[in-house]
């Protein structure tokens, strides 16, 4: 009987993967029908079947997937397992009012932690944002309790603070083309195409890295997702709790509204909209999740 040992998928493909084991040691996987295709950062047993091989014979429950929506608006897993997403807005290109909002209501409907970080933080001074832009509204995400990270990839205060956010945790970077996603990657991992590389030897094909979700080890300790396009094509069908699920400070007055299935829009007696009128909660959070509430479907 073959030895039983516990892996981690650092890539997941068609029928096979590269996983690491424990010792660090990382091997190329092959998948059985009987059990299923695991995810990249899916837990799994392996058993080994010689020096360079090993099938996958179990996997382990998931604590939460990581979805992005394909062009018809479903749900497709790309991940598993994830600690915390990072947001990443930059001056240029200016995220669009309503970006920040999107990205969160998606990562608390996954059950994962987000965090803001403001790249290319040096070009913040040469303009000033009003709270019509997610740029002016980086005290109110403080206040909401976001954690919010400057970074630059050019000047200081270069990536100072992104590592221990990192630290022991498997994380994904999300935003927009241009925002400077591979530009910290990079940063963070000076070996990256290095990793790249090994795995891509590994199972004898080349991968590629503008399709396939990759599992990166950080030198500082914790991993990093890569995932492209995710989110390309907006946000999956969401109903209106799971987005009013995503505008955290509502909680409080969650189930205090007159009707049971309150879409907190125009329906009378409801206790978020009492809250904004009170000032209890901030007005622009409103306004933003009545405009997601709009556009869906
Ligand atoms: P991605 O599409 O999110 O992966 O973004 P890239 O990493 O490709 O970066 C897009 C552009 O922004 C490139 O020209 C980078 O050199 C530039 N960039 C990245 N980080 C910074 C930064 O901190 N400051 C400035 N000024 N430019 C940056
Ligand atoms: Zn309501």
């Amino acid at each position: 009987m073959a030895l039983t040992q516990t892996a981690l998928v650092l890539v997941s493909y068609g029928g096979q993967g590269m996983v690491e084991l424990e010792s660090g040691e990382r091997i190329n996987c092959k998948y059985r029908r009987s059990v299923g295709r695991p995810y990249c950062g899916d837990r799994v047993d392996i058993q080994r079947a010689d020096e360079q091989s090993a099938v996958v014979s179990r996997i382990h429950s998931r604590e939460n997937v990581f979805v992005r929506a394909d062009a018809r608006k479903r749900k497709r897993v790309i991940a598993a397992n994830l600690d915390q997403a990072l947001i990443i807005i930059a001056p240029r290109p200016e995220p669009s009012r309503d970006l920040v909002e999107r990205y969160l209501v998606a990562i608390h409907s996954l059950g994962i932690e987000p965090v803001i970080v403001i790249n290319k933080t040096e070009l913040l001074l040469e303009q000033s944002y009003d709270s019509k832009s997610p740029l002016g509204r980086l005290a109110d995400y403080q206040k909401l309790a976001y954690q919010v990270l400057h970074t630059s990839c050019k000047t200081e205060p270069g990536i100072l603070g992104l590592e221990s956010i990192l630290e022991n945790k498997t994380s994904i970077l999300i935003g927009q083309s241009g925002v400077g996603k591979s530009s910290l990657a990079n940063e963070l991992l000076p070996d990256l195409a290095l990793q790249t590389g090994s795995l891509s030897n590994a199972t004898g094909k080349g991968i590629h890295t503008t399709t396939t979700t990759i599992m990166y080890s950080i030198p500082a300790g914790g991993r990093l997702i890569d995932s492209p396009g995710v989110w390309e094509y907006g946000l999956w069908e969401m109903d209106a709790e799971e987005l009013a699920n995503g505008f955290v400070e509502f909680e409080p007055f969650m189930g205090h509204c007159k009707f049971n299935d309150c879409q907190h829009d125009h329906e009378p007696q409801c206790a978020i909209r009492e809250a904004v009128e009170s000032g209890d909660l901030l007005p622009w959070r409103y306004d933003s999740y009545i405009r997601l509430l709009r556009q869906r479907g």
